[in-house]
């Protein structure tokens, strides 16, 4: 008795949980009162006992996996979040356990192997060079691309900016920020876009939204009017983001234009990428990217569709050397000339204690191969095109902008407060987990197809479905 048989009884927990959610079983979300969760684990009384192995430990998970949202169900429409490839999950699960905070090479040898590989993995996707594995050290001060794993792509965005921020003020560090920066970004940019505008310093008032469309997308023709207006006003522009794909309705903003707009004045040009980046695996959606190789920056999250688990996002550079003096801080225990065969990726992140990331991608891409993996985001994006389409033709439904990703907006006839109300009762059956978003002023419901599981069928009895309730439920 002991952690090997906990451990194959976890395994088969999990294998029998993934079986039943891959099969539509079990409803798709099973939302109880939080008192009512905490009372039914026995949260309490095991905190005071102790004793969570063997069949108490068989007990509690089959219990709390009774109260989870299920990623693998193919009714699963909801967030952005992967529905992870169970290869991944062994890579959280090997990186858990070994607990190998690599931020520091000697903490980490293989997962900051694995970590840098990732990262060039992805720069060379993203167009832009990594450095030679074999000259790493001896090339250290040419342009090359480097990046880093970051717990989210909030965090990514915010070390993007940072890098702005210094190359266009270096004195902020020291001395605060100036009056006069700005960033641009399109109106529906992520917030934690502007979070991070205010956590830098530069506060909400220097977050300037770009001219868009009704649904958000950036209008290029407009940038050169706006640069001159913030020019006649004194202000310094920081950077631009681009949103690819923005979160609501999942479009891309025109990033080619907008690269050639930033090159032409020198702005630092970030693509927030998160959702959208992994387009670039595919050959007919990676057009979507063209531009990105003029660009300064991108977040890229492998925890949305590369079917990582959370979390595990990337930032990426075109030139490593704008990452290396972001933060400039005193830590001897940690920063000192060392001679050793790895390098350290400490000097570049937010986090100091880091886990190792990038097992939870690597193991996914080891097990499917890039091509497949290309394969799956084609096929997300084309099944939203697909649904799209299909739902335009039930009478009773209006939809939203064709779908550029994986991200499909419609709605019944009526008001905010019907949308709202189906996907409440769809929630409480646990028949169907959507989102729901305004666009253009409207209630959406929105679909984010993340589950290769899901197909035309689903979405047809998804249809069904909420066109029954819309007929059920009287709004007023
Ligand atoms: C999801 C997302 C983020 C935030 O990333 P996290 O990994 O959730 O922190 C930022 N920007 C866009 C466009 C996103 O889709």
């Amino acid at each position: 008795m002991g952690y090997k048989d906990d451990l194959h009884g976890v395994a088969n927990l999990l294998d029998a949980y993934l079986e039943a959610s891959i099969q539509g079983t079990p409803p798709v979300i099973h939302q109880q009162a939080m008192r009512q969760n905490i009372q039914n684990l026995d949260l309490e009384r095991l905190a005071l006992e102790g004793g969570l192995h063997g069949e108490r430990l068989q007990q509690f998970l089959t219990d709390y996996l009774d109260t989870t949202t299920r990623l693998h169900h193919p009714h699963f429409m909801a967030h952005q979040v992967a529905t992870p490839h169970p290869s991944g999950s062994y890579g959280a699960l090997v990186d858990a356990l070994t607990n190998n905070a690599m931020a520091i090479y000697e903490m980490g040898p293989g997962a900051a192997s694995v970590e840098y590989f990732v990262v060039n993995w992805m720069l060379r996707h993203a167009g832009w060079t990594p450095a030679p594995l074999e000259e790493l050290k001896a090339r250290h001060n040419e342009p090359f691309g480097g990046g880093l794993l970051t717990h989210g792509g909030s965090l990514a965005n915010l070390t993007a900016l940072l890098m702005a921020r210094n190359l266009a003020a270096p004195e902020s560090w020291q001395k605060g920020v100036p009056k006069d920066l700005v960033v641009l970004a399109g109106p529906p940019a992520h917030y934690s876009l502007s979070r991070a505008v205010s956590i830098l310093g530069l506060g909400q008032q220097a977050l300037v939204a770009l001219p868009a469309d009704a649904y958000g997308v950036v209008l290029p023709d407009r940038l050169e009017d706006v640069y001159s207006d913030l020019q006649r006003q004194g202000k310094r522009v920081m950077a631009v983001v681009a949103n690819a794909c923005q979160t609501a309705a999942g479009l891309y903003d025109p990033l080619k234009p907008m690269a050639q707009f930033c090159r032409r004045h020198g702005l630092w040009l970030h693509v927030d990428g998160a959702h959208g980046a992994s387009a670039l695996l595919s050959q007919t959606h990676r057009f979507r990217l063209d531009g990105l190789e003029l660009a300064d920056s991108l977040t890229w999250d492998a925890h949305k569709m590369l079917r990582a688990p959370v979390l595990c996002a990337a930032l990426l550079t075109r030139d490593h050397r704008n990452l290396d003096h972001i933060f400039s801080q005193d830590a001897p225990y940690l920063f000192h000339q060392k001679d050793e065969p790895g390098i350290d990726f400490a000097h570049r992140t937010v986090e100091c204690t880091k886990a190792g990331l990038g097992l939870r991608f690597f193991m996914v891409l080891g097990a499917m191969g890039e091509q497949a993996l290309g394969q799956y985001v084609q096929r997300q994006y084309d099944l939203a095109a697909q649904a799209w389409q299909f739902l335009g033709t039930q009478g009773d439904l209006e939809m939203g902008p064709l779908p550029q990703s994986n991200i499909l907006c419609f709605r019944v006839q009526g008001s905010d407060a019907l949308q709202l109300a189906i996907r409440d009762q769809m929630n409480r059956e646990g028949s169907f987990y959507l989102s729901s978003t305004l666009l253009a002023g409207k209630r959406y419901l929105r679909a984010v197809l993340m589950n290769p599981e899901t197909t035309m069928a689903h979405i047809e009895a998804l249809a069904h479905k909420v066109l029954g309730l819309a007929k059920q439920l009287i709004i007023t």
